[in-house]
């Protein structure tokens, strides 16, 4: 049975959504997880509008990649499954994606401001500066485009007056990616109201460089 084939992929988005509930990453609804189901061209990912609260593992839709479409009846899928997509689609490298509208983050996002490897971490996690992708309305192609454009070869970007798109191998480094990127943008805005961030030496961004090549895989 088909709902069965699945629940390994829906119960795992719906674990990870949960956590990205209770770590305050979202409030109620907002946000959304979703995840590659290896080999199947599918992804499981969250539905619209269902708090995080009461959201149960059947309500996690699965969509057929290309088309867009719902491969099951269910609930509909999240309204940023454009981004979802896009963002599959230009890296085939990465196995889940999280939204989040984190706080901190959430104040570059509505300055505009890229987060740049301040502390050694960022570079071994994210792979570089987590650039702003170009303003468009949530739930749309074009953010779709701007999105997957700005996050280059990166694991995450900030969507401009928004939040952040946060992408891993699997959905626990892209938790992980969700937590830090938060962590460090705290570190930075706090930098930031007392003085100015110093950037890391160029030496260690290529050491940090080299070891996330190592962590993507
Ligand atoms: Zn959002």
């Amino acid at each position: 049975m088909a709902a069965s084939l699945f629940s390994g992929s829906r119960r795992a988005v719906l674990v990870h959504a949960k956590k990205m509930w209770e770590a305050g990453l979202v409030v109620a609804s907002a946000g959304n997880v979703s995840a590659r189901i290896p080999g199947s061209g599918l992804i499981a990912i969250t539905p619209a509008s269902i708090p995080y609260e009461v959201m149960t593992e059947d309500q996690i839709a699965i969509v057929d990649l290309e088309s867009g479409e719902l491969r099951e009846p269910g609930p509909r899928p999240s309204s940023e499954l454009p981004t979802h997509r896009a963002l599959y689609a230009a890296r085939p490298d990465i196995g889940a994606v999280i939204h989040t509208h984190a706080p901190h983050v959430s104040v570059l996002a509505v300055l505009r401001q890229p987060l740049p490897p301040v502390l050694d971490e960022m570079i071994v996690y994210f792979g570089g500066t987590i650039e702003v992708a170009r303003y468009a309305f949530t739930g749309t192609d074009q953010l779709a485009r701007n999105a997957a454009e700005a996050l280059g070869d990166r694991a995450g970007v900030i969507l401009a007056n928004h939040g952040n798109v946060c992408v891993g191998p699997d959905l626990p480094r892209a938790f992980q990616i969700a937590l830090t990127m938060e962590a460090t943008a705290r570190v930075y805005v706090a930098a930031l109201g007392i003085g100015s961030p110093v950037a890391l030496p160029d030496d260690s961004l290529l050491s940090g460089r080299a070891l996330y090549e190592r962590r993507r895989i």
